[in-house]
């Protein structure tokens, strides 16, 4: 089935009521028909509700239909797209393990990786999403995740899925890839070997701005992977937490199995019902989205490109983007999202024109079928010296643009006036 019938369909049979809404199912638990019957649920003899912390049916169609989207076997719902990441890595490395990260992530993922994780005991090595030479040095025994954006956040940048996938690969690595820019809909990283797609639903998902949430995607077979590997003992062996429960042995997708039954279950990152429904109403025009917002971005990237102003423009659909060959490469007809930023001559210049605009909102989220403008030297980069700036790829006058689903002339008419007021 193609991906827009699946994002209506897939993961919900209607109940006897015939309800064509998938309904909310707003509760905290539910009733067991008998002692043994709860038994049976708590030891996986059979599979059912239990708790809203542990699984819940609207998010449980979410989660089926978000997992035949990227084309992989099993999906976990979160309250957030950190919270997403967190699990991905969380459930492969423990204190005294290693990951592999691209430098070119979003903020909350650097953070979190350079110092949260390190309060755990997990080290952070980095490596250039443009120059994989240096990646396979990094790797030891300890090394439990490579961890990269397909489309980064906010540099822009389009990763080489299948040169990073083979190097985890070849050593029995799980590669971790955030495709929250980019969607199922424009690019299928398990189509490139990844093993774990990580999402924030607060983005595309929703796709109007609308509720916070994450998801986390495990790919088809990944237990051959698993399975007998020296780097994933919590696996393969008796999981204390559980009553010896070995993951490999359930035939139970493992890796959200896991991260369900300790890190959900003890965590509680949960997404609620309603937010979870939110989502399934969001995917279902998720295609279509992503064209418009794709052939939106295309149009203003061309015109910024023609304006004596703006001294460059960054959108991987431009051919004269370093990108380009990555993007045709692997997005769906070369589409690119909605994401792109320029860079005008100063800081100053560049405060003027996202002050002129009056239809691009200034605001830190992407994704929204609202644009969206936003001025990283003034905001999210603020700590950080002008030499410093230009280090990480986000020079004092750069602008960056979550591009809506307005009308484009009405979007390229407002640019043209902020620029020159
Ligand atoms: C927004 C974002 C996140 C974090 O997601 P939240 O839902 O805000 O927690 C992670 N990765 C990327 C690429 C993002 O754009």
């Amino acid at each position: 089935m193609d991906l827009q019938t699946k994002a209506l369909h897939a993961g919900y049979t209607k109940d006897s009521q015939g309800t064509m809404a998938v309904p909310i199912y707003q509760t905290t638990a539910y009733e067991f028909r008998d002692v043994q019957h709860a038994a049976d649920l708590f030891s996986l003899k059979e599979l059912g509700n239990i708790y809203t912390r542990l699984n819940n049916p609207t998010t449980d169609v979410f989660e089926k239909r978000f997992a035949e989207l990227e084309g992989g076997e099993a999906a976990l719902a979160t309250s957030s797209g950190m919270s997403a990441i967190f699990f991905a890595i969380a459930n492969a490395a423990e204190a005294g393990d290693n990951i592999i990260c691209a430098r070119q992530l979003y903020g909350g993922s650097l953070t979190l990786s350079t110092h949260t994780l390190k309060r755990f005991g997990i080290e952070a090595r980095f490596f250039n999403v443009h120059d994989t030479s240096s990646l396979e040095s990094l790797i030891d025994d300890k090394t439990k995740v490579i961890f990269f954006e397909s489309l980064t956040n906010p540099s822009i940048d389009v990763a080489d899925i299948e040169v990073i996938t083979k190097i985890a690969n070849k050593h029995g690595i799980l590669s971790v890839v955030d495709n929250t820019v980019a969607t199922p809909v424009l690019c299928r990283p398990f189509e490139h070997g990844a093993d774990i797609i990580v999402h924030s639903a607060s983005k595309y998902t929703t796709g109007q701005g609308l509720a916070i949430g994450g998801i986390l995607v495990e790919r088809k077979n990944l237990i051959e992977k698993l399975k007998a590997n020296p780097r994933y003992e919590q696996f393969n062996k008796p999981d204390a937490s559980y009553h010896g429960l070995i993951y490999v042995d359930t035939n139970l997708p493992p890796y959200t199995l896991r991260a369900r039954l300790s890190l959900l279950r003890d965590l509680g990152a949960v997404s609620s019902p309603f937010n979870s429904w939110l989502f399934i109403q969001g995917m279902e025009t998720l295609s279509l989205r992503m064209r418009e917002h794709s052939k939106n971005a295309l149009e203003l990237a061309h015109f910024l490109e023609s304006h004596p102003k703006v001294k460059k423009v960054n959108y991987p659909g431009l051919q004269s983007n370093s990108n380009y060959k990555n993007a045709q490469k692997y997005f769906d007809n070369g589409a690119c999202s909605g994401l792109l930023s320029f860079e005008v001559e100063t800081f100053e210049e560049a405060a003027k024109i996202v002050n002129a605009t009056k239809l691009y909102s200034l605001v830190v989220n992407i994704g929204d079928s609202k644009s969206i403008i936003t001025h990283p030297a003034s905001t999210t980069h603020q700590q950080l010296s002008k030499d410093e700036l230009n280090a990480c790829g986000v020079p004092a006058g750069l602008i960056r643009i979550s591009c809506g689903l307005e009308s484009i002339m009405d979007l390229i008419a407002d640019m043209k006036q902020a620029l020159e007021a």
